[in-house]
């Protein structure tokens, strides 16, 4: 039988690129679940293609349009956070594809868990914001997490076949993004426009963002954390800019394990659904003697502040990473706004990581008061930057 998915964020990258892999395997896969934000008009569209069961718009005004398109089929058509987060428990769902943006996904992602359903993980806030609690969750529940990020996913498959091998670390690459070259005050030039183009990925523009500021590498790095339980000092990035080598792990007794391919979220996403089987697809290849040559650097922590944020905010723990995700999302919205300027964005986050109340030991209900404390705290001092 067809495995059944539910996919949070179809209208998406991740979303849409998932239901062009799930539409190459109708026997594998089937969309039973599609929910979206604000798109309705592409959520109907997807809904009329592949028949799921239910679709749910985030957002409760567009409900009205939604159920009238798809008013002559048997689709159920709901609306609001509590409705995704009920759909995802449905028994008809074997696998939920998160790829909600950012901290909105949590909530879904939870309830997923909770009802013991196998996930896989493209919102790596998830993880961020409330990584001790979601290992917890899903050891007690019997999910299973298996992540579409690329670089995690790299590791996953670097990893299988490798029980009890031990790990002295692991190498996360970065492609650098487009300013990887950029003076300190080139980067203070950068309009929102010129960081939206990334050189290698096409993604959701919170991601692109964060990829040009390096938040995207520090996200990954405390994903990582709790994906393989390593500590941050078994965690190193390497800048490579041509994204072929998606990740590295080395080996106690010296090897290193790498996997490669051409950047496509679309071999992650059906890895991620499919682990540990591969099926065969007709994607692009990877011709290594037409590929020009593979370089690595180290990160310049100086110049990208944020990736070192993210490295303090780990080591911290407790609600830190909550609070240093809840400030980037208000910084990326404020840069994208021409509220403040790209090298400013760190600044936002390292003040509200300063600024914000510190817990060690955060429940689920003190992260949802840290990320909206954070949020606050960042808001003021991008308020008073332009005054
Ligand atoms: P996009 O911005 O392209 O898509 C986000 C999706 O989330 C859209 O479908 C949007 O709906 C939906 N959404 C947003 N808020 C809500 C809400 N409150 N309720 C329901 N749906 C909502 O993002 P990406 O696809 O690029 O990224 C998604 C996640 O995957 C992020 O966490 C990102 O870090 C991660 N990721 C992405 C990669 C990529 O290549 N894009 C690679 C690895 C990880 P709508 O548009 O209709 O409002």
């Amino acid at each position: 039988m067809a495995e059944r998915v539910a996919i949070l964020g179809s209208t998406g990258s991740i979303g849409t690129q998932a239901l062009e892999v799930i539409s190459k395997f109708p026997d594998r896969f089937s969309a039973e679940v599609l929910v979206a934000g604000n798109n309705y008009e592409i959520l109907a569209r997807q809904a009329l293609q592949f028949h799921p069961d239910v679709v749910v718009i985030g957002n409760t005004d567009h409900y009205p349009q939604l159920r009238e398109i798809l008013r002559d089929t048997n689709i159920k058509v709901y609306a609001g956070s509590e409705a995704v987060e009920q759909v995802v428990t449905s028994s008809r769902v074997d696998v939920v594809l998160a790829s909600i943006v950012g901290y909105s996904g949590l909530r879904s992602t939870i309830a997923a868990i909770k009802a013991g359903k196998k996930i896989a993980l493209a919102n790596k806030e998830t993880l961020v914001v409330a990584g001790e609690i979601i290992e917890k969750l899903t050891r007690e529940s019997g999910s299973r997490i298996l992540p579409v990020d690329s670089e995690h996913s790299a590791i996953l498959q670097c990893l299988t076949g490798e029980t009890g091998n031990p790990v002295e670390y692991i190498s996360l690459t970065a492609s650098g993004g487009p300013f990887l070259h950029y003076s300190t005050e080139r980067l203070h030039e950068i309009t929102p426009k010129q960081a939206l183009r990334h050189p290698n990925w096409d993604m959701g523009s919170k991601i692109t963002i964060d990829s040009a500021s390096l938040m995207n590498k520090g996200l990954e790095v405390i994903e990582a954390r709790w994906l393989f339980d390593l500590s941050p000092d078994q965690i190193r990035v390497v800048i490579h800019p041509q994204s072929i080598i998606h990740s590295l792990v080395h080996f106690a007794d010296g090897s290193v394990k790498a996997q490669l391919g051409i950047p496509d979220m679309r071999v992650p996403i059906l890895y991620a659904l499919t682990y540990p089987e591969r099926l065969p697809t007709d994607l692009p290849r990877l011709n290594l003697v037409k590929t020009c040559s593979l370089t690595f650097s180290e990160p310049d922590l100086i110049k990208f502040r944020n990736l070192s944020l993210a490295y303090d905010a780990l080591r911290e723990g407790g609600n830190m990473p909550c609070i240093l995700n809840a400030a980037n999302e208000i910084a990326v919205n404020a840069f994208l706004n021409g509220q403040i300027a790209f090298t400013q964005m760190p600044d936002v986050v390292q003040f509200s990581m300063e600024k914000t109340e510190f817990r060690s030991s955060p429940d689920i209900e003190f992260l949802e008061f840290s990320d909206r404390s954070a949020r606050d705290v960042a808001n003021s001092y991008i308020s008073k930057l332009n005054i």
